[in-house]
């Protein structure tokens, strides 16, 4: 029988085992007996890994004097390999007997089943080797339980070295190496430090490698880590960023839990995940899950907040909470420091439950439901659509979102309704449609080993989408250029080839300069200008008045470093661009986006393999919500919400009446227009805008102010403090649905878990609610949504709940059976009316509020790797919280010392919005005169500070520069 190896470019014919098989030269015969069907015992090695052959355990006869170790032997034309003759069967018996020797007790083994159920111990099995003796756990080279999530048992080790692999190789992230010699060599974290002390950031890529239960995750809340035999997996995607990885929950049933997360293999994530996708899911079964429907009672009005922290001044609310100060000990072991302070975190740094929840009774989902639809109606009624808004959320599947804004739109005749897009890509999105058509991404992150050349830029990538930057890191090692461009020296800054800290806010003067130089020394891509752009000569025009040295003026990075910059991307064959919110979240987003979409138009980087525009997405589904018109200017795939044709052609599909024929509010708008008596009532669908938007006072009074407020929640957020109903969600584990992802990638969500008590799927809310105010409609399940959506988003034409596979698939997709979809997109035309690129230059401006003699530090806020906006899902996270549990200030090192401040000091920080108090981190990735504060923490809560000027077009606020002051905390 011949059989032939995959990808057989150059060819070899060999025989294994008595089959003729042909390889593609430079395959090794263990791939290409994998290939035929004939499975050879490994240790050391795992296909996702460069092969070291060092166990030996996969020794094949070639017919020389010595077994070959068939993973790194390649295949020769005419070999004959026996893959398991007397005497290789023998050495492997041999050597497994001889690693198995030197094991721990199988009894301490039910801790160590993630580990693909310890493949050293199957293999143990299948030769008869005898159970080992074994050493008691730590008596040998001992146990490290320093992690919050992981387990080391040095005993276990083989030094096999897939977990070194795992972390440098595939996650970048470089903390494993070895230490001692001889019988006392061990695996080590940086220079030998405890696990939770060191720089592992978690990700359990190692234990998912390692072959033997060294290292194994702990047990999170109690629940027992039992075989995969004996658990239910479900496979679904990570509920939190956008990258959206595919991970299969392994279920105990019995216990009605979630037992451990695998990443499972999808084109965008090839089965890796971050710390919150393996470790953050157990928010879903927190006791403080909403369970039961709740009305507000009549004494709780006037309405305002219910928690003593948020009514006033927060520094001042923590003033009896000195003592508490500063960071946590090592709740995670010896020597770990956590990473946050633990100040205020009475009660946990949540909504306080006791102090908030006597206002509200319980009510059954009638009373509920009914009084949402009436009094919503009644506003409707006496103040037309304008008083009517409701914000979506990007947390929930396309159907929520897509069932959301059509009830809105349909109910109630107005487009106010929006969602956390405005603030995080919003100017992106308007400079995408402007410049080329479309606000997706032109290419996948994926499509990064293209490319000669990246920039990423304005991207904490590996806190924000940790999962991408291992991509990035990995086109690095393969040869890409990476540029890194960001005021903060975050770890991408340790992965650049090039890294420039600009001054924050000086984004546009940064890339005028750059493409200053790029066409100075005729590095433009004069065919695609001429064939494929439009008003080139205008840009060109503006650019000139950048050379190097003024951008160097404004932006503080040297003219050589720029000039590098454009040299080192107009001289490469191929470049993407990826940018975050350090671009978009400025009152020049647009003018920043703008800049980058003229910069890979001048160089022809658009519509080929390895070139393009990435706009990284930060919610799990904020690509789909959008894409769903969970926004107010566009009806569901970017269909102009002013435009009578389009308005024309829902009421048909819709079977509605009088849509609104104009643009709605936006987010920020909306709370501007609730302040001023405009909008009277709302519905809250998973957000959370009193953390989550700017200069919280003001939301707050907006609330306020509001004549009636439904809040639909997993949790009792602090939005929820100003509801007059509050509906108890399904979490992401609970229901079925489909997520769309940075990359346009659409996956299957699926139902892990049951809503607790009387919480339900958020659908069926909606739709109840919509039939209570006469809307008829009949859905009986997502699919029968996703059909609808469909039929109505040509974009995702062609898609099915039947076609979306185990990885999801890439819209634009003609043909889903066959293809994963269209990763590069506008090979050949723009989606703009003409189909060219619009270039649109933009001057530099400053900052709307500039540091000062009052306030002389610029404030930039973000997130942390280990929590998610405003934490209601990531603190109730056992690992998320233990790791990171609450707030902190980075400060440069040089003004700590200026300042007084020392790592865990309490700081005072006051914008002429607020006063925050919260733990000092001393760092050397921000720059002298800049602070960072993560936005997550209520007792904290960045957003006292931060500015509400918005960008004119995005109306994206300035999240990312206000002028603060900075001093140690009177009682810290
Ligand atoms: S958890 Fe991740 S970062 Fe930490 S040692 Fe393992 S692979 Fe490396
Ligand atoms: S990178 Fe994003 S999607 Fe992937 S596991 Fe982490 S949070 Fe989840």
């Amino acid at each position: 029988m011949a059989i032939t190896a995959p990808e057989s470019t150059g060819t070899v014919t060999l025989t294994i085992d008595g089959h003729e098989v042909t390889a593609s030269r430079g395959a090794t015969i263990w791939e290409a007996a994998r290939s035929a069907g004939i499975d050879i015992p490994v240790l050391c090695h795992d296909e996702r890994f460069d092969p070291v052959g060092v166990c030996r355990m996969c020794v094949v006869d070639v017919g020389a004097p010595a077994f070959a170790a068939s993973c790194v032997r390649a295949c020769e034309d005419g070999m004959q390999v026996k893959t398991a003759t007397p005497e290789v069967e023998r050495s492997r018996a041999m050597l497994a007997s001889l690693l198995v020797a030197d094991q721990p007790p199988r009894e301490r083994d039910p801790k160590q089943t993630t580990t693909a159920d310890n493949e050293l111990l199957k293999l143990a099995d299948r030769y008869g080797v005898s159970a080992p003796g074994g050493l008691p756990c730590g008596a040998g080279r001992g146990a490290d339980l320093s992690s919050p999530v992981i387990a080391v048992d040095h005993d276990a080790c083989i030094l096999c070295d897939r977990c070194v692999r795992a972390c440098d190789d595939i996650q970048g992230n470089d903390v494993i190496g070895r230490s001692g010699k001889g019988y006392d060599t061990r695996i080590a974290f940086d220079l030998s430090d405890p696990m939770g002390a060191s720089s592992c950031v978690s990700c359990g890529e190692c234990v998912a490698a390692c072959p033997t239960g060294a290292l194994t995750n702990k047990p999170i809340r109690g629940i027992p880590i039992r075989p995969r035999s004996e658990l239910d997996a479900v496979d679904t995607v990570c509920p939190y960023c956008g990258v959206g990885c595919a991970l299969t929950y392994h279920v105990d049933r019995e216990r009605g839990a979630i037992a451990f997360a695998d990443g499972r293999e999808q084109p965008g994530s090839h089965g890796r995940l971050c710390v919150k996708g393996r470790y953050g899911w157990d928010y879903a079964a927190s006791p403080q899950r909403l369970t039961v429907p709740l009305i507000r009672r009549e004494g709780s009005y006037p309405k305002g907040a219910l928690s003593a922290d948020v009514r006033g001044d927060m520094a001042a609310a923590a003033e009896g909470e000195a003592s508490d100060h500063g960071l946590a000990s090592s709740e995670g072991g010896p020597g770990r420091k956590r990473k946050g302070g633990k100040r205020g975190r009475k009660p946990g740094g949540l909504v306080d439950y006791a102090e908030v929840l006597p206002h509200f009774r319980e009510a059954t989902w009638e009373e509920a439901l009914s009084l949402v639809a009436g009094r919503l109606t009644e506003i409707y009624q006496a103040g037309g659509p304008a008083a009517i808004a409701g914000f979506g959320s990007a947390k929930c599947s396309n159907e929520e979102a897509y069932l959301f804004q059509k009830l809105i739109r349909t109910g109630f005749h107005t487009n106010n309704v929006d969602h956390c897009t405005r603030l995080c890509h919003a100017s992106s999105v308007s400079a995408l449609f402007e410049g080329i058509g479309s606000g997706a991404v032109s290419t996948t992150y994926g499509d990064v080993i293209n490319a000669e050349v990246v920039i990423v830029t304005g991207s904490n990538s590996t806190a924000n989408h940790p999962v991408a930057s291992s991509f990035f890191k990995q086109a690095r090692r393969a040869g890409t250029t990476v540029i890194y461009v960001d005021p903060r020296a975050d770890k991408m800054a340790d992965h650049a080839d090039i890294y420039c800290q600009l001054k924050p806010g000086t984004d546009v003067a940064f890339y005028n300069g750059v493409m200053h130089e790029v066409i100075r020394l005729g590095l433009t891509d004069e065919e695609f200008i001429a064939s494929r752009t439009s008003n080139y000569p205008a840009l060109r025009d503006v650019v000139a008045d950048y050379p190097p040295e003024r951008a160097e003026q404004i932006t503080g990075v040297p003219a050589d470093v720029i000039r590098r910059v454009a040299r080192a991307w107009g001289g490469a064959r191929s470049g993407i661009i990826f940018w975050g919110m350090g671009i978009s979240q400025h009152t020049t987003g647009t003018d920043n986006a703008r800049c980058l979409i003229a910069l890979c138009a001048i160089t022809g980087n658009i519509g080929k393999p390895g070139a393009g525009l990435h706009p990284l997405r930060g919610q799990n589904n904020v690509q789909g919500a959008s894409d769903m018109g969970l926004i107010p200017m566009f009806y569901p795939d970017y269909q102009k919400a002013d435009d009578p044709a389009v308005k024309a052609r829902f009421e048909q599909a819709w079977g509605a009446a009088d849509l609104d024929p104009a643009k709605g509010l936006t987010v920020t708008e909306i709370i501007g227009s609730a302040l001023r008596g405009g909008v009277r009532g709302m519905y809250m669908l998973g957000e959370n805008p009193f953390l989550s938007d700017p200069n919280i006072n003001k939301v707050r009074k907006a609330l306020s102010r509001l004549d009636f407020l439904v809040v639909q929640d997993i949790f009792l957020t602090e939005t929820a403090e100003f509801a007059d109903v509050i509906l108890p969600a399904s979490s992401y584990l609970e229901k079925d649905g489909t997520y769309t992802n940075t990359d346009r990638r659409v996956q299957l969500g699926r139902k892990v878990l049951d809503t607790p008590g009387q919480a339900r799927v958020d659908w069926e809310v909606v739709q109840d609610i919509a039939n209570r105010i006469g809307l008829g409609w009949h859905y009986h399940a997502p699919r029968e949504i996703f059909e609808e959506m469909v039929a109505v988003i040509p974009s995702y034409k062609n898609l099915s709940y039947d076609n979306l596979g185990a990885g999801g698939k890439l819209y634009p997709n003609p043909d889903p059976d066959r293809s994963d979809g269209t990763v590069v997109m506008f090979t050949e035309k723009f989606k703009t009316g003409d189909g060219l690129a619009h270039l649109v230059p933009a001057e530099w401006l400053p900052a709307r509020e500039l540091p000062d003699e009052d306030y002389p530090f610029v404030l930039n806020t973000g997130r942390m790797l280990e929590h998610w906006h405003t934490g209601s899902m990531t603190r109730r996270s056992y690992a998320l919280d233990a790791i990171a549990p609450g707030p902190l200030v980075f400060v440069h090192p040089d003004d700590a010392a200026a300042l007084g401040l020392a790592d865990g000091d309490i700081a005072r920080v006051s914008s002429r919005r607020g006063t925050i108090e919260l733990a000092t981190r001393v760092s050397h990735r921000e720059a002298p005169g800049n602070v960072f504060i993560p936005f997550h923490f209520r007792e904290a809560a960045a957003n006292l500070l931060t500015i509400d000027e918005i960008d004119p077009y995005g109306k994206i606020p300035e999240f990312k520069f206000c002028a603060v002051r900075i001093e140690p905390a009177a009682h810290g």
